[in-house]
């Protein structure tokens, strides 16, 4: 549908009087699509797009500036700036939207009026616009789909999410699968399914499902904004979707999901993507999903259930959450806590099929069953943890406990000596806090991640982000399913201020004795089912060839290296030590610079009309966060001046310093060199 573009529009307003153009005060939102439009400008060249406009103005006068693709040239209405610093900020701007193709800057003077393309842009405008305001279209392509969206109408739309979109429509091509095969096993014909987006904003996912799931009888595309929904009808006609399969609706998403609690109008599919967290969702997606229906639900306040924030994270989700190593698990587990209870209020619960944490949101596909006895399972699939402060380690005790003998069930209290050894730590001796509760099930159905493999496998050009999906769900696939949490490699030893192993090497001796390993797909870690007793031995033993200097007595590494280790460690490289699949690259960065969850979308002041990239907040912040940054990074190779004088440091795992040995960061950092040229290489 592509042929329908016929121009892109860059407005850029900067607000001061000067010559001089302050980049920051562009009209960002554009800015951010320039890759997108880059590559609709390249692919159209020489077929329908012929020009482009920039719009700017400066003080009191207004000036229009087009880039006509067919004679590559720009022109401007006044001539006396082609020289100013404002013209040449331009013509870099050109060429950035424009990419490395040869430029003719010729300038022509010419009236405002008489410009046709100006002449255009006004007579969209006020198609668009009743109240004769400026307004510019903007269009994007993902996939199959081109939008066209109003900036004026603060739409919102996330080309950072693309990964997301990507990977729901996979899941549930897979569910409508994996419930054709459920009907078949009962004898009954397959069905078509009915979706909810219960939060549409442009309707691109809406759009995107429409087109690229088969199996779909309707798509509910629910938006609480006028504008939106006209937006979502528009782009519907603009792509060639049947005004039957996709209806859009103007309506408050709960309200929506209330109206269809009713069996007969339950929706197979209900997908909750808002800005911020799903929370307020919850109660009304529960009961309007079908029985076995699958819920996918988005929560991009992931620094509240990463635990930044644990009074907000447990007011919206009603669990406190740990910071750490496993922050991100923790999250995913706190959010499935949180559907779990509300659906139990409906004689409902979860089944989660595939729980991740991607980028800065997490992203949790479950199905919904109802099951009065599965209910009263529940407070035995919800757990609490205790978690030392001193050294991380940590014990688990479920809410509630569950005795079956024969036919007789009880539902029991957990004896908290059984879980936990003592209000200090067994290692350590130092203090427990307790956080939770939070799902203490598996958090993916291994036989759909392995379905998405192979759905990957056979459609390998079906979505962009087809190499980073298959990487994520490879290391889901692997991922211990019973042991919740895991721990990055330098935990221990930034415990015990000893020198971090290789990877492979703490694999292998927990492989050797026999437990299991796996990683996460939240990133490179440590995940074992093996206890904290065999853990601790295994730097007790590494520590006694690779001793810390000057351990304060009363620090976490002193107490548990003053033990003997009790079991035998044998490091020898396991044939698995480096992973089922090494050859699988698994931590694909996000293919977009700078991303981040954008902004919100709405119609509160001039001020959010502009959506300003991370760079440009940096900018802004005079280098604040890059400064920052640099110097965390730098005292992190730089060894602790307290441990140097006194010999101590009473900061201990906390210190922004290392505790390593100057031969020891010699060492590492040149390691970590080598490391990034790999990696540079690999790519
Ligand atoms: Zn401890
Ligand atoms: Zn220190």
């Amino acid at each position: 549908m592509i042929h329908l573009i016929r121009k892109i529009q860059i407005q850029i307003t900067p607000t001061n009087t000067s010559n001089t153009i302050n980049l920051i005060n562009y009209n960002c939102r554009q800015l951010q699509q320039q890759k997108v439009n880059q590559n609709i400008i390249r692919n159209n060249n020489n077929n329908n797009i012929n020009n482009f406009i920039i719009r700017g103005s400066q003080g009191n006068h207004s000036l229009y500036h087009s880039y006509s693709t067919s004679n590559k040239s720009i022109k401007t209405d006044n001539n006396n700036n082609n020289n100013s610093s404002y013209f040449k900020s331009l013509k870099n701007l050109y060429k950035n939207i424009i990419g490395d193709q040869e430029m003719d800057t010729t300038t022509t003077t010419t009236a405002t009026t008489s410009t046709p393309e100006v002449d255009a842009m006004k007579v969209e405008n006020e198609n668009n616009n009743n109240n004769g305001t400026e307004s510019t279209i903007v269009s994007i392509k993902e996939n199959t789909t081109t939008i066209q969206y109003n900036s004026k109408n603060e739409v919102f739309y996330n080309p950072v999410q693309e990964f997301n979109r990507d990977l729901s429509i996979m899941m549930i091509k897979l569910f409508i699968e994996q419930r054709n095969k459920e009907l078949a096993d009962k004898k009954k014909p397959p069905k078509k399914i009915r979706i909810l987006e219960a939060l549409s904003a442009t309707g691109l996912r809406s759009i995107r499902y429409a087109k690229e799931i088969e199996g779909v009888e309707q798509i509910l595309s629910n938006d609480i904004e006028e504008a939106a929904v006209k937006s979502i009808e528009k782009n519907r006609d603009l792509n060639g979707v049947d005004a039957n399969l996709l209806v859009p609706n103007l309506g408050d998403a709960t309200m929506v999901m209330y109206q269809h609690r009713d069996p007969l109008k339950q929706f197979d599919v209900i997908d909750v993507d808002p800005y911020g967290a799903p929370s307020n969702f919850l109660d009304g997606a529960v009961q309007a999903v079908a029985e076995g229906g699958l819920l996918c639900v988005t929560a991009t306040d992931s620094a509240v259930l990463c635990g930044n924030h644990p009074e907000a994270c447990y007011h919206k989700y009603s669990s406190v959450p740990l910071k750490g190593d496993f922050c991100h698990e923790m999250g995913i587990r706190i959010l499935l806590h949180t559907i779990e209870t509300h659906a139990n209020r409906y004689k409902r619960h979860i089944v989660p099929v595939l729980s991740l944490s991607i980028d800065f949101y997490i992203r949790v596909f479950v199905r919904v069953y109802t099951s009065a006895l599965e209910c009263k399972r529940s407070f035995s699939k919800l757990a609490n943890i205790y978690s030392c402060v001193g050294c991380g380690s940590y014990n688990i005790a479920p809410l509630g406990i569950i005795e079956e003998e024969g036919r007789s069930i009880k539902y029991k209290l957990p004896i908290l000596s059984k879980f936990v050894d003592s209000t200090n730590c067994k290692y350590c001796t130092k203090l427990l806090q307790v956080a939770g509760p939070f799902w203490n099930r598996p958090i993916h159905d291994k036989e759909v991640c392995k379905a998405g493999l192979k759905h990957i496998e056979d459609h390998p050009n079906a979505f962009n982000t087809c190499k980073r999906m298959f990487g994520v769900l490879t290391s889901a696939y692997e991922e211990l399913a019973d042991v919740p949490f895991y721990f990055r490699s330098d935990h221990f030893t930034s415990v015990l201020h000893t020198s971090t192993p290789p990877v492979a090497t703490i694999r292998s001796a927990l492989l050797n004795a026999g437990y299991k390993v796996s990683s996460s797909h939240v990133q490179a870690v440590i995940k074992t089912n093996a206890p904290f007793d065999f853990m601790w031995d295994i730097w007790r033993t590494y520590a006694k060839t690779n001793p810390p200097k000057n351990t304060s007595p009363t620090s976490p590494a002193h107490f548990i290296l003053s033990k003997e280790p009790t079991h035998k460690i044998d490091f020898t490289m396991h044939p698995q030590a480096h992973g089922e699949t090494p050859s699988v690259p698994k931590y694909l960065p996000n293919p977009k610079e700078n991303w981040g969850p954008g902004s919100r979308a709405g119609k509160k002041s001039a001020e959010s009309h502009e959506m300003v990239t991370i760079a440009q907040k940096r900018k802004m912040n005079q280098g604040k966060y890059t400064k920052d940054k640099k110097s965390r990074k730098d005292f992190s190779h730089v060894q602790c001046p307290s441990m140097v004088n006194k010999g101590e440091c009473t900061k201990g795992g906390n210190c922004r310093y290392s505790h390593k040995t100057k031969e020891e960061l010699e060492k590492e950092n040149t390691a970590t060199e080598l490391n990034q040229t790999e990696q540079e290489n690999k790519v």
